[in-house]
């Protein structure tokens, strides 16, 4: 029997052949995936996990696709894209769908008076891909209200994994290093406070996203992990290699990184383009598809950036990647 109808009958009709990928991530690029679904349910993604096992075959979970490039030629195995999405209220905790849009969590904890994820409004993705990232913003992160995670591992097994277990860093997490563990949904312990005081803090926040990024573009976000200097003495290479005026500070974020986007705007990379790809103009970390662009482009692009800051700081900064790269 060929393999897309062994697939259909041990997960569901709706398994497709041959889909293009491209359209379901933010910077609309990459190729096809050689098998697709979109796991609605949990039992759905029990399933296609299980049927992936038994066959032998790769796969490969998707969620808003708004952190990740997929290559040119696309995703080998089946491509399972976390549709399973739901919220449900339980005093100040709250439960939710991996394949819950970010902004729908936000939105709902909001009108229902609970504090903590407001931030989450400007986050594109679902929550799912949040959580392995530890996504955050303006000083608020994932890890801070999540008490715990529901996973699959791999080998079929169904796990809660506590906060502590997740072993969340800095847009890191223990998923990253769990290959094939699936995030089936997650709680989050909120604060119970007014749900028109979330609406403004929700409004705020959205209104300082959109004049600082470049939120329209065709991105995935942040290219680039800010860069955590070890020392002073980096820091004075660094004023050295970038030409800056003794008057000019180097900012720092409250963890005492510095901001990526400002290193590369200082590097006077902005505006830097290759093939379809570029460096914003409005923010120096985000890297735009102005329509035409490929994964090669965005590749070369952000081997161009990261070389430029390697040389022009005299090797002290080497930019770590914050998008994920898949099928490559
Ligand atoms: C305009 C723009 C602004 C952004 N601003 C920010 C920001 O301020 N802060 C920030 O942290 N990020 C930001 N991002 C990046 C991105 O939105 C977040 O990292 C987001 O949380 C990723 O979620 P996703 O569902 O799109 O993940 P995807 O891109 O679909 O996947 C990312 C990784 O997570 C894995 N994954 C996804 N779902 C699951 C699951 N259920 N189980 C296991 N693994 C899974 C995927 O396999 C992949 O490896 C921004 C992106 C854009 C486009």
């Amino acid at each position: 029997m060929p393999l897309i109808d062994e697939l259909r009958k041990a997960i569901a009709p709706e398994m497709r052949e041959g889909v293009p990928l491209a359209p379901f991530t933010t910077f609309r690029i990459g190729g096809p995936a050689e098998y697709y679904f979109e796991a609605k349910t949990d039992e759905e993604a029990v399933r296609a996990i299980a049927a992936c096992r038994d066959l032998g075959l790769p796969y490969h979970v998707l969620g808003g696709g708004s952190n990740l490039l997929v290559s040119d030629d696309g995703i080998r195995g089946l491509t399972i894209r976390m549709v399973n999405s739901s919220v449900s209220v339980d005093g100040p905790v709250v439960t939710a769908g991996a394949g819950t849009p970010s902004g729908r969590l936000a939105r709902e904890t909001a009108e229902a008076g609970l504090s903590g994820l407001e931030w989450m409004i400007g986050l594109p993705g679902t929550v799912g891909g949040a959580i392995r990232g530890n996504a955050g913003m303006f000083g608020s992160e994932v890890k801070d209200s999540l008490e715990s995670v529901s996973v699959l591992t791999p080998g079929g097994e169904a796990r809660i994994m506590e906060n502590r277990d997740c072993l969340f860093g800095y847009r890191d997490s223990a998923f990253k290093r769990l290959p094939g563990t699936v995030i089936l949904s997650a709680k989050f312990r909120l604060t119970i406070g007014e749900a028109e005081a979330c609406r403004k803090k929700m409004r705020g926040f959205l209104e300082k996203k959109t004049t600082a990024q470049p939120v329209s573009g065709l991105t995935a976000g942040c290219a680039f992990k800010n860069w955590l200097p070890k020392n002073e003495g980096e820091i004075v290479i660094v004023r050295e290699g970038l030409g800056l005026a003794p008057e000019e500070a180097v900012p720092r974020t409250p963890t005492g990184a510095v901001p990526t986007g400002w290193i590369i705007d200082r590097a006077q990379l902005k505006g830097m383009r290759i093939g379809g790809g570029f460096v914003s103009e409005k923010h120096g970390n985000f890297i735009v598809n102005d329509g035409t662009g490929t994964a090669s482009d965005v590749i070369a692009l952000t081997a161009a950036v990261r070389m430029r800051v390697r040389d022009m700081t005299h090797g002290i900064i080497l930019l770590e990647d914050e998008i994920e790269y898949v099928g490559f």
